[in-house]
């Protein structure tokens, strides 16, 4: 059971979870959350960023009557970030129920929290010792309080809390239900549990050791809202055949592959939301070539299985390790060769050497492709399919007026003007990604609000064609359809090992996508720089 719609939740929680763009539970989300609506007490297990927080808080706030005005439920966590953090999540999953949480920490105004405090919130979210204070000035009362959540009780107790936390849930009513969550289970952990908690249920996640090995994995670091741009680059760079991208929610998807789109690149999206006929639909143009991008979701994409695939992006970085080697493994297949290129803002590199080191294989750190790289692999594409036709193709049509052109200009000019023309200019449409947070280990970093800006890029000119389309229809008008020109004298040539993948997507003149589809021919050049002018 991983669906969020599954778990019995009330349709004012499994909507902030939409919100969220929550697409699945997390292995732990889903194993939780049924035995903390029992009611039971329960300890839960598994690595950073796995979603515990969502673990706790959607049953917690499922369970929760909006109508009291008493503190019934308790979180504890190690850090003032932490608290915030979680704080955070809390809010956006009682969006639409209307209960009131706050946390509370070292550090911040105690008058002011005491304000806030008065407003009557039924969740707190605090750090052991200012609960303590609180407690002690009687600003805060725990005997209403009906569930309590130790977070990331590890961390808590290697920071010395121990005491802090046992003086705090010896007043707490013992008619109560008590969660544990952690990364690890030292043996400090389990006296605390044995102490506080009552025939816990365990639930633990471990994750499993897997590994790719021909793919080449690389990592770039990159600022969020730089992410787009990287990927555009990187498209122009390596030119894939196919690629799947990576997104964390579907929200991220659709508007990614959008956003491919009115650049010009073809490409479609893939997510939970799609009914089957969609999903075939986006599926069938993956696999024949008429789309070579496929931003997918790690659900929509589960158990996808398409020969081809030479390019792997995780544009954000997937929850847990085992994703990863699900993702990566979409490429590579039948001893093929595939790559695998994944995007980490800088909040997430420890998340990055975690994924290291649970799949035991380096991930090499790549610079940001640089724009004359992006324009060179353009290039090089576009070479790469002139060489091609003249070498396939029947030209003597085009000859004379060849001849009449060349007696006018200079052949660097002509031949740098026609491959100017079949690179296209770069559409520069503006486009805005709503970000997304980053996953997070460390807590000790500062977790301050999510960066707002967009990677808003100044808009450029581009002529008067028209934006890309979103879907299979609306080329037709444009259709300059080179398949019908004699079949194997264009740009398609199709060729034994291209088969099934004769170009649809190189068609009309919105598509200006610098790169052929035939599949063969550029690839025993990919590096050639012989080819550039
Ligand atoms: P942990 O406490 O296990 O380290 P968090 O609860 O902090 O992990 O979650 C890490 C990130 O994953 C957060 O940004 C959170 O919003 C996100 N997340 C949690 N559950 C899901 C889910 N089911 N689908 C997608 N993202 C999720
Ligand atoms: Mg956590």
């Amino acid at each position: 059971m991983k669906n969020f719609a599954d778990l019995g939740l009330e349709p004012k929680v499994l909507q902030a979870i939409t919100e969220l763009g929550f697409e699945e539970a997390t292995p732990i989300q889903a194993q939780s959350i049924p035995i903390a609506m029992s009611g039971r007490d329960m300890i839960g297990q598994a690595q950073t960023g796995t979603g515990k927080t969502a673990a706790f808080g959607i049953p917690l706030i499922n369970k929760i009557s909006k109508d009291t005005d008493k503190i019934v439920a308790l979180v504890m966590t190690p850090t003032r970030e932490l608290a915030i953090q979680v704080a955070e999540e809390i809010g956006k999953l009682t969006r639409f129920k209307g209960i009131g949480s706050l946390p509370i920490y070292g550090g911040q105004d105690i008058g002011r929290q005491i304000r806030a405090l008065k407003k009557k919130p039924q969740i707190i979210i605090g750090t052991p010792g200012r609960l303590l204070d609180h407690i002690n000035r009687k600003t805060i009362r725990l005997d209403d309080v009906e569930t309590v959540i130790l977070d990331e009780a590890d961390e808590m107790l290697d920071m010395g809390f121990m005491e802090d936390i046992q003086s705090i849930l010896k007043l707490v009513p013992d008619e109560r239900q008590t969660m544990l969550f952690s990364a690890t289970m030292p043996p400090n952990i389990q006296k605390l549990a044995q102490q506080f908690l009552k025939n816990p249920e365990h639930v633990s996640v471990v994750p499993k050791q897997v590994s790719a090995p021909l793919i080449d994995q690389a990592y770039i670091e990159v600022p969020e809202r730089q992410k787009f741009e990287a990927l555009c680059r990187l498209i122009d760079m390596e030119s894939p055949e196919l690629a799947i991208v990576f997104g964390r929610t579907k929200r991220r998807v659709d508007e990614l592959s959008e956003a491919l789109q009115k650049r010009g690149y073809s490409a479609d999206g893939l997510h939970g939301d799609l009914s089957q006929n969609q999903r075939d639909t986006v599926m069938r143009k993956f696999r024949d070539g008429s789309i070579d991008v496929l931003v997918a979701t790690d659900v929509a994409a589960r158990g996808l299985d398409v020969s081809g695939v030479t390019h792997v992006v995780n544009f954000d970085l997937p929850q847990d390790p085992e994703s990863y080697v699900h993702r990566i493994g979409r490429t590579g297949r039948a001893g093929k060769e595939g790559t695998a290129w994944s995007f980490v803002t800088p909040r997430e590199i420890d998340h990055l050497h975690l994924i290291e080191r649970v799949t035991r294989h380096r991930i090499t750190r790549k610079p940001l492709p640089t724009l004359a790289e992006a324009i060179e692999g353009k290039q090089r594409i576009i070479a790469e399919r002139l060489l091609e036709t003249i070498e396939s193709g029947e030209l003597n049509e085009y000859k004379g007026l060849a001849i009449q052109l060349l007696e006018q200009y200079d052949s660097v000019q002509l031949l740098s003007g026609a491959m100017k023309m079949l690179t296209g200019e770069k559409r520069d449409s503006e486009i805005q990604l709503t970000p997304e947070d980053p996953i997070r280990v460390k807590r000790r970093y500062n977790n301050g609000k999510p960066d707002l800006r967009n990677g808003r890029k100044p808009s450029g000119n581009y002529g008067g064609f028209r934006g890309g389309n979103s879907g299979g229809g609306g080329r037709g008008g444009y259709n300059r359809d080179r398949d019908n020109n004699g079949g194997r004298g264009g740009y398609n040539r199709s060729n034994s090992s291209g088969g099934g993948r004769s170009d649809s997507s190189y068609r009309d003149s919105g598509d200006r996508k610098p790169r052929t589809n035939s599949g063969e021919g550029r690839r025993p050049s990919k590096r050639d720089d012989s080819y550039n002018s």
